[in-house]
């Protein structure tokens, strides 16, 4: 089979980010694998130990994703790719990435891509079904178990915490959500045999793209973190008494009454 993973490095947002002039300054924050892609990761590995063939993981970014595709090797995919776009673009939205997807798999031979649900930095959801619908490939959201026979995929997916069946066939997307698996960590000896394992480096340029052609379609017109949270007000005395002062603050103070 030929197994596609997107990855995407994100800031993990345990990490401390502060937003000076509406833009994030993430100095020193750590940088991960997207959590939803480790799941990508790790099924696409069982489904080429099940299956055969081979797992090629492939992210749009900049130099420093090069960190997070040798752990995706480590873990045991097979090859990666970086479409670097340091040099060549400033700005991107899910309309850049999804066109700089699109003309990557133009001429590959696709059995099934694995994405992640969502990116957990900017959340949109949106780049799987749209890669989809480019490719003209089926598209199966949130899954949480998948099973391939021959060209036949059954699937299961968390609708809000119900399960839905899906009976679908390749080639196929899919997007991963939390339940699928427990994504391994990378041993010593996927480590070093990562270091060897081919990594390929594109410009959009590669992909017969031009800058014009991948210009984002939306724009961010603000960025901003959420008011800090004032401290709770703890109230004393007789029971009777705490609820006329409550009663009474939320009449004048949360004016919810
Ligand atoms: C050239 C370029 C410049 C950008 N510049 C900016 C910028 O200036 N400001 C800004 O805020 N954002 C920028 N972005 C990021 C962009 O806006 C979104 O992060 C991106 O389109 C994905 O949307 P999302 O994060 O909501 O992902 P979602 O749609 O939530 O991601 C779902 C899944 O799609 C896949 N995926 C998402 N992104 C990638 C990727 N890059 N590579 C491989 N797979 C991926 C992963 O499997 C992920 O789990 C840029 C992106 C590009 C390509």
């Amino acid at each position: 089979m030929n197994i596609y993973v997107l990855l995407k490095r994100t800031f993990d947002t345990e990490e401390k980010i502060s937003v000076n002039n509406g833009v994030i300054t993430d100095d020193g924050a750590e940088y991960i694998i997207n959590p939803y892609d480790e799941y990508a990761v790790e099924e696409a590995i069982n489904l080429r130990d099940e299956h055969g063939g081979e797992v090629t993981v492939v992210t749009i970014g900049e130099e420093e994703a090069e960190k997070q595709l040798r752990t995706a090797l480590a873990m045991g995919a097979d090859k990666a790719v970086l479409i670097n776009t340091e040099d060549d673009l400033e700005e991107g939205d899910q309309f850049t990435t999804v066109k700089i997807l699109e003309a990557f798999f133009e001429d590959k031979e696709v059995d099934i891509i694995l994405g992640g649900n969502v990116a957990i930095d900017e959340a949109s959801g949106q780049v799987g079904p749209r890669l989809a619908e480019r490719l003209d490939i089926a598209c199966v959201t949130t899954i949480t178990d998948i099973k391939v026979d021959g060209t036949t995929v059954n699937i299961e997916r968390d609708v809000e915490g119900d399960v839905e069946k899906v009976e679908t066939s390749l080639p196929l997307l899919v997007t991963c959500q939390q339940g699928l698996n427990e994504p391994r960590y990378p041993s010593l000896p996927g480590i070093m045999k990562a270091k060897k394992k081919p990594l390929d480096e594109l410009e959009i340029d590669d992909l017969d793209l031009d800058e014009d052609e991948v210009e984002p379609k939306t724009k961010t017109t603000e960025i901003f973190l959420p008011p800090e949270k004032e401290a709770g007000k703890v109230l004393e005395g007789e029971v009777d008494d705490q609820v006329k002062e409550l009663v009474s603050l939320l009449k004048t103070e949360a004016k919810v009454l």
